[in-house]
């Protein structure tokens, strides 16, 4: 039966890799029918627009939803996918293939998965002056014993952390570590915060965190803070399994993690809510090396292969995954990040003549 994806690109390189990727699913011959709605209303260059309501509608209504890479004028979109339809898990796997342009000695085994919470903490921004902050809150005093006042002029963030969000970003990531366990992986859930500076919110993550992975009974727990996991995910990523991050960490070091293994440009992820989901690459629009055809599509193909999981064609999620990594251990039609001299397209039609003759 066919299935119905919308594809929305976003802009930049975003543009260039959606469309090889969705030339690649159309080659493979998967059984999909790809919709391109406009993805924005009065959007100009530097101005971003608004989505418009039946392209929310032909989105929620899709089999799959397949997103490029958001910049000044699409952000919209990407906060519509994100913080509108509250996608609160991130799952970014962070995954070595031989022939991948590690600055690592040794990153063979690199095979971890960061959950990134993705609706709470420091994002979305709520930002303001610290004049209104020190009317309504005159006793607030940081750990010094310094009020908000006796800073002066300046502005504030404020930081969430709930219960509820916090247990089912929880659960999605023992879910997560108790199928990679199935297939063989250590089955643990490593929490990062800074729970020793930021207690009350940071410490609240850690706290239930641990109490629903160690109530899970199958798996192990250990929590880091995020310096220290910073510095893990470059020395040891190999003893990493599931990585649970409050939402900020998990923005910054999902883009360590990818740099660890070759590059922005191989990083996918899936952003999951209730009843909801939607694929896209880790990078961002990439303004530098837009428009030149050069920009790595692996990120966004297998983000591709993450969503075909999704929608129930497992098998050909699991063959486009291997024909990403055979065309990585063949070497010869890699983008210039890579050392290679192929264009974006000419990488996207390797991997599809990889995918045919697997
Ligand atoms: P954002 O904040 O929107 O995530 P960013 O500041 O992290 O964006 P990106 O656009 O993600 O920046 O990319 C950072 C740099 O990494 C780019 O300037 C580009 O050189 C490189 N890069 C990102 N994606 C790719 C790709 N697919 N192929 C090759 N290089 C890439």
């Amino acid at each position: 039966m066919t299935k119905t994806v919308v594809a929305l690109p976003g802009e930049g390189i975003g543009i260039e890799v959606v469309d090889a990727t969705c030339d690649l699913l159309v080659g493979a011959g998967l059984p999909l029918k790809i919709l391109t709605p406009p993805q924005t209303d009065g959007a100009t260059p530097t101005v971003a627009g608004f989505v418009p309501d039946e392209t929310k509608r032909t989105a929620r209504e899709a089999d799959g939803v397949l997103f490029g890479a958001a910049g000044p004028a699409t952000t919209n979109v990407v906060s519509w996918l994100r913080w509108g339809m509250q996608a609160w898990a991130g799952m970014r796997p962070i995954r070595f293939r031989p022939g991948m342009r590690s600055p690592l000695a040794d990153p063979e085994g690199i095979d971890y998965v960061i959950v990134r919470e993705n609706s709470e903490g420091i994002y979305p921004g709520r930002e303001g002056e610290l004049a209104d902050l020190a009317r309504v809150m005159p006793d607030l005093r940081d750990r010094s014993g310094r009020t908000v006042k006796e800073y002066g002029d300046g502005r504030f963030a404020v930081k969430i952390v709930t219960p509820a969000g916090v247990e089912r970003v929880a659960r999605f990531a023992c879910r997560l570590a108790r199928a990679r366990k199935a297939k063989g992986k250590p089955g643990k859930v490593t929490c990062v915060t800074k729970s020793n500076v930021l207690r009350r919110t940071d410490g609240l993550f850690h706290e239930i965190t641990e109490r629903v992975v160690r109530e899970a009974g199958d798996l192990t727990f250990e929590h880091f803070h995020v310096d220290d996991a910073s510095r893990r995910l470059v020395r040891f990523p190999k003893s990493m399994d599931v990585v649970l991050c409050m939402n900020q960490y998990g923005d910054i070091l999902s883009d360590l993690g990818a740099e660890t293994v070759g590059g922005l440009g191989l990083a996918p992820s899936g952003n999951f809510g209730d009843g909801w989901a939607y694929f896209e690459s880790v990078h961002g629009s990439a303004p530098d090396i837009a428009g030149r055809g050069i920009a790595n599509p692996t990120a966004t193909i297998l983000s591709a292969a993450m969503m075909l999981e999704h929608m129930g064609l497992g098998a050909e999620a699991a063959r486009l995954d291997a024909a990403v990594g055979r065309t990585y251990r063949e070497g010869k039609t890699l983008t210039p990040d890579q050392g290679g001299a192929a264009t974006t397209r000419q990488m996207a039609q390797a991997v599809l003549a990889a995918y045919r003759n697997a």
